[in-house]
């Protein structure tokens, strides 16, 4: 591999595949302790417990529907031309449970989710009774006329049908979406044992930079990457702790790296590009170690990681983005993203990918995996994937009309339109799907 003319000798810096760093990088990571919290505050999360039952689900034989238990035997010839006559002697209402049994001659008027009582073997629900005409017509509801024959266990949910006493419900292991949380709260759990989600404290650096809120000046831009690292952080289910901006001087990056010595991985983005790494080389290593990559990508080609290591002697691991804000969110999509999804015990966790036909062509011109942003549509039934125009690296705008990655391997110069290409999904929106 020839490397570019400007070399940094004293640097370890080697061109890498971007498997080959994410797996140099993940191998810094495992997978968090446990933390107990209330249900609804875990969701996303991955269940550090067993989740089993202490009681059958739904507890006993219920009703499926309002209307009448009854002994089905009774009802064998019951039609709306002949109607059998029963006498109704109580009635049953959820959350309570039936005093009577029901025997030969007789009905317990029940409503849906109550208890089947002693005796009954099915249920006939309302509007197979003439139960509304009674009504209305003011006639004693101490009788009903069932007008239609039943099988036995006609709308009899029986104890037990959703979960059993004593079973393995939720596998530790297993992500909290909202099924798992309902199914939790169907257990009785109040709170669960989960895998704690990564604090990642995000810094951006650069004397160009302003704080979004401050007044816009000439020479100045604002911050964009704290803000797109932050929130993806929180979609993929990490807490950002935002650090601001350091300024392109040592003292202000080392008070920063110090307040960053407080979570599970720093993020930093720019100054890892050729102009700026003296500096943040020098204010890195007097606080742990760090390298300088190269990755066969674009865009995101310079890279830096490395472990700080805190006062208490704890290693924070450190992800270094490049400035360009495209760059530095396609990296975070590529390494922080698998990073948190390692801590939060999600290993191998995969933005959908697709095959689409590439509408326009991806030209390589390096040997690298182009990462190209792309507008990915359905028609026809087949997935299509167009380029958001110019491909440079600092045109935030692209990623926000971008759907997805669409990536030309980096043994290929280009990848030619009516190809198919696969597509990284970074977002899933329901009008293509
Ligand atoms: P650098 O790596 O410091 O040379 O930065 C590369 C490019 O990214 C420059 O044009 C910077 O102005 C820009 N940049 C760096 N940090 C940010 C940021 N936090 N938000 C937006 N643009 C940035
Ligand atoms: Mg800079």
């Amino acid at each position: 591999m020839t490397q570019h003319g400007h070399s940094h000798r004293h640097y370890n810096e080697a061109m890498l595949s971007v498997e080959d760093a994410l797996e140099r990088i993940l191998g810094y990571f495992d997978v968090l302790d446990v933390e107990e919290k209330p249900i609804l505050d875990a969701v996303g999360q991955v269940l550090a417990e067993n989740a089993t039952s202490r009681f059958n689900i739904p507890p006993m034989d219920n009703s499926a529907m309002d209307g009448y238990a009854v002994q089905a035997t009774d009802v064998q010839g019951a039609s709306a031309e002949s109607p059998v006559t029963l006498s109704v002697i109580g009635s049953v209402a959820a959350g309570s449970l039936p005093t009577e049994t029901v025997r030969p001659g007789t009905a317990i008027r029940i409503m849906t989710g109550a208890p089947v009582p002693d005796g009954a073997d099915s249920v006939v629900p309302f509007e197979d009774t003439d139960e509304v005409e009674r009504r209305d017509a003011g006639r004693s509801m101490d009788e009903v006329d069932i007008r239609f024959a039943v099988q036995q266990g006609a709308d009899i949910r029986p104890a037990g049908e959703d979960v059993r006493e004593g079973d393995l419900v939720l596998e530790k292991g297993a992500v909290l979406r909202p099924s798992e949380i309902g199914v939790l709260a169907s257990l009785g759990y109040h709170t669960v044992k989960v895998v704690r989600k990564p604090v990642v404290a995000i810094l951006s650096t650069g004397d160009e930079l302003l704080e979004p809120g401050d007044e816009f000046g000439a020479g100045k831009i604002y911050d964009s990457n704290s803000y797109s690292v932050a929130a993806s952080v929180q979609r993929y289910g990490g807490t950002p702790l935002m650090l601001g901006i350091a300024r392109d001087n040592l003292e202000s990056m080392n008070a920063k790296l110090q307040e960053g010595l407080e979570s599970d991985i720093l993020i930093t983005s720019a100054g890892v590009s050729k102009g700026d790494y003296d500096m943040v080389k020098d204010v890195l290593a007097q606080h742990g170690k760090i390298d300088f990559w190269s990755v066969r990508m674009r865009p995101a080609k310079p890279l830096a990681f490395g472990v700080l290591t805190a006062p208490d002697g704890r290693q924070v691991p450190h992800l270094g983005l490049p400035g360009n804000p495209v760059s530095a969110m396609v990296a975070f999509e590529q390494f922080g993203r698998a990073a948190i999804h390692k801590m939060l015990g999600k290993s191998g966790f995969q933005k959908p990918r697709i095959q689409a036909v590439l509408d326009e062509p991806i030209h390589n011109f390096d040997g690298r995996r182009v990462f190209a942003r792309a507008i990915i549509t359905k028609e026809n039934g087949t997935y299509h994937a167009r380029l958001t125009g110019n491909q440079s690296s600092n045109l935030l705008t692209s990623m926000a009309r971008a759907n997805g990655l669409a990536i030309c391997p980096e043994d290929l110069p280009v990848k030619e339109a009516g190809e198919v290409v696969e597509v990284q999904m970074l977002d899933w929106p329901e009008e293509v799907f």
